[in-house]
């Protein structure tokens, strides 16, 4: 069975604002003649110019070590604009006509690192806050490899789309206001073939990564992307990962099966809402070999039954 790997965010670190704008005032004084706005741009429109994960990677590094030499008030100056300039292009990327879906946007793998880069930023970051973001970043990208073999198309990730949403308008849930992404790199994943982001400030909105496979013929990408559904789902019905959907334990043991750790049931989940997509017609091919295709419509009709109930209330 396809495993992916969950991840939420760490708590986001409090500053005190009030004190930057102290020493910010202080420095002000003793920096404004040395200080460049426009070289000091450039740090951050080279973040922008770069397309691939190692660029942007390289970029953010040099950003980093240049602001954390900056005098306080350029510090915030500069790491304002990167703020407002992440913020207006991550934007214009969600207005993108290609491959939305209702309200899911298909990230193509140029625009994907930086739509990461924004997930790893606080919105109303401070300095101390788009720092430690970065750095974050720069973990992340660590993770990432040379694509090993072929990644899902995005013509294969709408006919997944179209088969969740015409039965069970699972689009309808997961996505109702704010956007879902599903970002499509360019590489491959040292651990994962995907994974599903889930939001750490109350949002029910899921974020989507499909990397390169890293294994050939084992996994298949189909049923892969909409394992990651499955867990958007669950998250959007629940609100908390940690809550599994209403009935899910009772439709277990009515078919004796007994899961122990939350994290099997999470991903359970996440698979029996893969089968109950795949079970719509011209996708039953995609069932991964392992998994009796008898046992299917019985996962297909548990699933509507939540998403009925969800939607009728
Ligand atoms: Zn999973």
């Amino acid at each position: 069975m396809a495993r992916c790997k969950l991840f939420i965010k760490p708590l986001k670190i409090q500053t005190n604002k009030d004190y930057y704008f102290k020493k910010a005032t202080v420095s002000y004084i003793k920096n404004i003649e040395t200080f460049n706005k426009e070289n000091a741009s450039e740090y951050v429109y080279s973040i922008f110019e770069s397309g691939s994960i190692d660029e942007i990677k390289t970029a953010i590094t040099k950003f980093i070590t240049f602001v954390d030499n900056l005098e306080n008030i350029y510090m915030w100056w500069l790491c304002q604009l990167f703020k407002d300039t992440l913020t207006k292009q991550t934007a214009a990327y969600s207005t993108l006509p290609c491959g939305t879906k209702n309200n899911v946007i298909i990230v193509p793998p140029e625009h994907s690192p930086i739509i990461l880069l924004y997930s790893c930023l606080s919105v109303n970051g401070n300095p101390i806050d788009i720092i430690n973001g970065s750095k974050k970043f720069i973990v992340r990208c660590d993770e990432f490899v040379s694509p090993i073999y072929d990644a899902i198309t995005v013509a294969e990730i709408n006919r997944v789309l179209n088969a969740a949403q015409k039965t069970y308008r699972i689009l309808d849930i997961i996505a109702p206001t704010k956007p879902m992404y599903i970002l499509c790199f360019n590489n491959s994943h040292t651990e994962h073939n995907s994974q599903c982001g889930i939001p750490y400030n109350g949002t029910r909105t899921a974020t989507i990564f499909l990397f390169h496979l890293k294994e050939n013929g084992i996994c298949n990408r189909i049923f892969i992307f909409a394992h990651e559904l499955g867990h958007a789902l669950h998250l959007a019905l629940t609100g908390n990962i940690n809550i599994i959907p209403n009935g899910f334990d009772e439709f277990n043991k009515s078919m004796d099966i007994n899961f122990e750790k939350l994290q099997e049931k999470q991903e359970a989940f996440a698979d029996a809402v893969a089968l109950a997509i795949l079970n719509t017609s011209g996708l039953r091919l995609h069932f991964p070999t392992e998994h009796s295709k008898d046992m299917s419509p019985y996962f297909a009709k548990h699933i509507k039954t939540i998403t009925d109930k969800f939607l009728s209330v």
